[in-house]
C-alpha cells in the first residue's frame, strides 16, 4: 500500500458514541446493523468490531467482499450482503464463507443451487418487494418461489427482508402502513414453508418510530451513525438523543489580513466588505467539502462558528475569522462536529445536507471516504 496522504484533514470516528447509539435503538439481539459502503464512510472493520462488542448478532453489508472482510476479521455473525451476490465468484465466496446471500429473483435460485455445498444447508435471505420496486420477489411470485425451493432442499431461507421507502416521511404514513401489511402477508406465506424464518423490515426511522416493524432483525443504518431520520419533521424528537459518530477536522494553513475590496479564491465570489481576517483551511471538495457549499456554511474554529467565504477549492477553503481574537497557523478548524464553546453549535452532516439539498448519508460517505480516519 502506498504511504502518502493527500490531505492533512482527518475524519474522527467516536466508536463509544456508535455503541451508545446502538444501545439506544433497543435490544441488541434484534438489531442487524447496516454497515454497507464501508459503514457509511466510518470504516467497515472498526465499526463492525465495536458493534460486535456491543452485542450485534447479525450484520447487513453491501457486497460479498465486505462480508468476506468481516469473516477475515474473525467475526462469526450472520452476514447479509444487501446488493446480493453479483458474479459467480461472489456466489462461491458467499457460500464458502457462510454468508447469507440474497435470493432476489428466480435466477438466484439456480445460482444458489449451482454452488450449494453437499454436506450442509445453504442459508439464504429472501428479498421481498413491497414498494421500493428495486430488488426482490413480489407476493405473486411466492408460490413459484416455494415450488422451486422444493427442488433444492438444502437451500434454506433463514431471513425474509424488505425495505421501507418513506418511513422517514410522516406524510407518507399510509404508504408505509401498506408496505408493512404487504410484508406481513408475504412473511405469513414464507413461514408456512419455513417456520423458523426471521423477519427484517425496519430501517432507522422505523427503529425510532415504528416498533411494529422491528421483528427479529431491525436494520438501522443512519441512526447508528447519529443521523436523525426525522430531522426537519414533526417527529424530530424521536431521534433527538442520537450522537454523531463522525467529526472532521483540518488545520489552518495560514491567516491573512485582507483590505476592504480584496476578493478571495477563484471567481471572486467573496469580496471583503471591510478589513477582514481570513483563515485558509486544508479541506476542499477533494475531501468531501462540496463546492456547492461555497459561501453557504460555517466552520468551527477555536470553538466558535465562522462563515466560509469564497469558492471552495480542491484542497483549501477560506473562512472569515475577523470575529475571533487570535487564530494562528496550525489551529484546528472543524468541518463537522468538534468542541463548541458555550452557546455555539458544531456544524452537522444534517446541516450540510440541508444546505446542499441532499441527505446526511451522502455527506458521511464522502467525508469518510476522502479523509484519513482516526478512531477514538
Ligand atoms: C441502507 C439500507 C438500510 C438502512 O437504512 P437507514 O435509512 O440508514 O437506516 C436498511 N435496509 C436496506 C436494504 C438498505 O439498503
Amino acid at each position: 500500500m502506498s504511504a502518502y496522504t493527500v490531505t492533512p484533514s482527518r475524519c474522527h470516528i467516536d466508536l463509544a458514541a456508535l455503541r451508545r447509539n446502538f444501545s439506544r435503538l433497543g435490544d441488541p439481539a434484534s438489531i442487524m446493523p447496516v454497515i454497507k459502503s464501508d459503514a457509511y464512510g466510518h470504516g467497515l472493520l472498526p465499526v463492525a468490531r465495536a458493534l460486535d462488542q456491543a452485542g450485534a448478532r447479525r450484520f447487513a453489508v453491501g457486497t460479498v467482499s465486505e462480508g468476506a472482510a468481516l469473516r477475515e476479521a474473525g467475526l462469526g455473525q450472520g452476514i447479509v450482503p444487501l446488493l446480493g451476490a453479483v458474479s459467480p465468484e461472489d456466489w462461491q465466496a458467499a457460500v464458502a464463507l457462510d454468508l447469507t446471500p440474497l435470493l432476489a429473483d428466480f435466477e438466484d435460485i439456480e445460482k444458489a443451487a449451482a454452488c450449494c455445498p453437499a454436506d450442509r444447508p445453504l442459508r439464504v435471505a429472501v428479498k421481498c418487494e413491497t414498494g421500493m420496486s428495486r430488488l426482490g420477489f413480489s407476493a405473486e411470485d411466492l408460490p413459484a418461489l416455494l415450488e422451486s425451493l422444493r427442488r433444492f432442499p438444502r437451500i434454506t431461507p433463514v431471513l425474509a427482508l424488505s425495505h421501507l421507502s418513506c418511513a422517514d416521511m410522516p406524510e407518507e404514513d399510509a404508504y408505509t402502513q401498506a408496505q408493512i401489511e404487504h410484508f406481513a402477508a408475504m412473511c405469513a406465506v414464507l413461514r408456512e414453508a419455513f417456520p423458523g424464518i426471521a423477519r427484517s423490515l425496519g430501517n432507522s426511522p422505523a427503529a425510532l418510530g415504528l416498533p411494529a416493524t422491528r421483528y427479529e432483525a431491525c436494520r438501522p443504518g443512519l441512526a447508528l451513525y447519529g443521523g436523525n431520520s426525522f430531522a426537519n419533521t414533526a417527529r424530530e424528537a424521536l431521534g433527538a438523543d442520537l450522537e454523531w459518530v463522525m467529526s472532521v477536522s483540518a488545520p489552518v494553513l495560514r491567516v491573512r489580513r485582507l483590505r476592504a475590496g480584496q476578493s478571495v479564491s477563484y471567481g471572486r465570489s467573496f469580496t471583503a466588505p471591510r478589513d477582514t481576517t481570513v483563515a485558509v483551511v486544508a479541506a476542499g471538495y477533494a475531501t468531501g467539502f462540496a463546492r456547492g457549499l461555497s459561501n453557504r456554511i460555517d466552520l468551527l474554529i477555536n470553538g466558535r462558528r465562522v462563515p466560509q467565504v469564497g469558492r471552495v477549492c480542491m484542497g483549501m477553503v477560506m473562512a472569515d475569522v475577523s470575529a475571533l481574537p487570535d487564530v494562528r497557523t496550525g489551529d484546528t478548524a472543524w468541518i463537522l462536529g468538534g468542541p463548541a464553546a458555550p452557546g455555539q453549535r458544531p456544524v452537522t452532516a444534517q446541516e450540510m445536507a440541508d444546505e446542499l439539498g441532499t441527505i446526511p448519508y451522502e455527506i458521511l460517505c464522502l467525508m469518510g471516504s476522502t479523509n484519513p480516519r482516526v478512531y477514538l
